[in-house]
């Protein structure tokens, strides 16, 4: 028989001063990339080389931490998505900041497990959940909790919703057949609709309403389906509005909305991914009217609050809902009024699903500190003006034109050809292999149309200015491209296969 381990062997370093350089290091380098990304193109592809290298075998013998950190230096930094990079602009990404990167690392140091029990992380996330609610307007009685990200935060949402719906018998009893019918808007994130699924409510309980020309939901049409459906005896339990959709940035007539949940008893969630920290710009914040009406809101720290991935959050007002649809007593989760296992009325484990779970607080914590939220909300003011901005660029240029108006942070345009939407999704990866900027793409009205969007404390006029003039730089090479590939007029006249 093999030898038993060494039982005195730990985990820790042989030599603490060894990892103490290492450390020192790795951080003075991450620092650095931080301090320099401007000299880094915004994205780059991994090259096939090292993609390979994430195809070895199992590691089952130790490898020296100098040598895995110089992989990581090679293979991991020069790969990443690039978010961090003031050109970036695709989808909805927080570029974080290094005091935020610092509060990873000590939390990773503290490796709290914020599920529950009495210790400092459990009362840093209490303190978030305070702040939170006075952002929101929101009594003392709401309960908030960090979560993945806002997917998560909504299907927490919608089963809190559910269950105070159905009763929290379904708790035991299973859902069943039900009636229950939940609405929002088409222009609502695909996370809805999925926390639908997984609720075992079914994407067919879910109306989609269609949005008026600034791509608001329709509170008319909402209200007519309301009592459409239960003129047919189906059961409307929940409206989920949303602050800042993804695709444009539009903000629903929340206190309409707020108005016609109450008359007619229905749950209110706002999907409030980015759209909801506007709040911490007093410019803004007006075109949130009613938000502090809702039932529940989801959002996330990690988008416009800048707070390194992830951390989403979910604030519900009324806390009794959250914990009849979480909270299950367990011989192993006993509370005691003193000791380890006191801490408060109920823990994080009481209102979602995860026991064991980081501390997302943490770097929050930090964040909103450091920088405080007047300041925050400032850099949130800023990324709308920058999209005011491109917006102006983008209509005083003819060969552009300008999809959707800007609403808040989002822009949305396409350059003006042919083909146009096989040549603007070509453009759009043309523009994020430059390096330059990096804008994604969605659907405008069933027009494809690159979408820029600032959610970047890092950005700058001039990187607006950049992503305009590498678009209109990169449509003109292609434009070449196509005219030499064009098929002369014998080979048009052959085939056609190829359009
Ligand atoms: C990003 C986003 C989501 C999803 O949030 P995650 O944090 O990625 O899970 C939902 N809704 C909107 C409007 C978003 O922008």
């Amino acid at each position: 028989m093999d030898n038993p381990p060494n039982t005195g062997c730990t985990l820790d370093p042989q030599d603490w001063e060894d990892l103490r350089v290492a450390g020192h290091r790795m951080l003075d380098d991450i620092l650095d990339c931080l301090e320099h990304l401007r000299d880094r193109p915004v994205w780059k592809p991994m090259p096939d080389d090292a993609r390979a290298r994430f195809r070895s075998a199992l590691p089952a013998q130790p490898t020296e931490l100098p040598i895995v950190y110089r992989e990581f230096l090679q293979d991991i930094l020069p790969y990443a998505l690039g978010n961090t990079h003031p050109g970036f602009m695709g989808w909805v990404h927080g570029a974080g900041t290094p005091v935020g990167m610092l509060a990873e690392m000590l939390s990773a140091g503290l490796n709290a497990n914020a599920g529950g029990r009495d210790h400092s992380a459990i009362e840093v996330e209490r303190q978030i959940v305070a702040w939170v609610r006075e952002i929101f307007n929101f009594p003392d009685t709401a309960s908030g909790l960090f979560v993945t990200g806002t997917s998560m935060a909504n299907l927490l949402a919608v089963v809190i919703a559910r269950n105070t719906a159905l009763g929290y018998d379904s708790r035991k009893n299973g859902i069943g057949r039900n009636a229950l019918r939940a609405y929002t808007s088409g222009a609502a994130h695909g996370c809805v609709a999925k926390a639908m699924e997984v609720s075992g409510l079914g994407t067919d309980a879910l109306r989609c309403i269609p949005t008026n020309r600034q791509f608001r939901m329709d509170i008319q049409k909402l209200e007519e389906a309301v009592h459409a459906d239960r003129a047919v005896g189906l059961r409307p339990f929940l409206v989920i509005g949303s602050a800042g959709t993804v695709d444009t940035g539009s903000i629903d007539d929340l206190d309409a909305i707020a108005s016609l949940c109450r008359k007619e008893g229905l749950w209110f969630h706002i999907d409030g991914a980015f759209g909801a920290l506007a709040k911490l710009s007093p410019s803004l914040a007006p075109l949130l009217g009613g938000i502090e009406r809702a039932d529940s809101i989801a959002f996330d720290f990690h988008k416009w609050g800048q707070v390194p991935y992830d951390a989403g959050f979910l604030l519900v007002r009324n806390a009794k809902y959250q914990l009849d649809t979480f909270s299950a007593p367990v011989t192993y989760l006993r509370r005691e009024q003193r000791g380890m296992a006191s801490g408060g009325p109920y823990w994080p484990c009481d209102l979602g699903v995860d026991l064991s779970r980081g501390s997302r607080a943490l770097k929050t914590w930090f964040t909103l500190k450091t920088f405080g939220l007047e300041q925050i909300g400032a850099t949130i003011a800023k990324s709308c003006e920058l999209a005011r901005y491109l917006e102006s660029k983008i209509v005083a240029e003819t060969k552009l034109e300008l999809l959707a108006p800007a609403q808040l942070n989002i822009v949305c345009y396409r350059y003006r050809t042919e083909n146009s939407d096989r040549f603007n999704a070509e453009l759009a990866i043309a523009i994020q292999e430059s390096g330059i900027a990096a804008p994604s793409t969605t659907t405008i009205n069933g027009a494809l149309a690159i979408r820029a969007c600032i959610a970047n404390h890092r950005t700058l006029k001039s990187d607006i200015d950049a992503l305009v003039s590498v678009t209109l730089r990169k449509a003109k090479e292609l434009e070449m491209l196509y005219a030499e590939q064009a098929p002369s007029p014998i080979d048009e006249a052959g085939s056609n296969a190829s359009t």
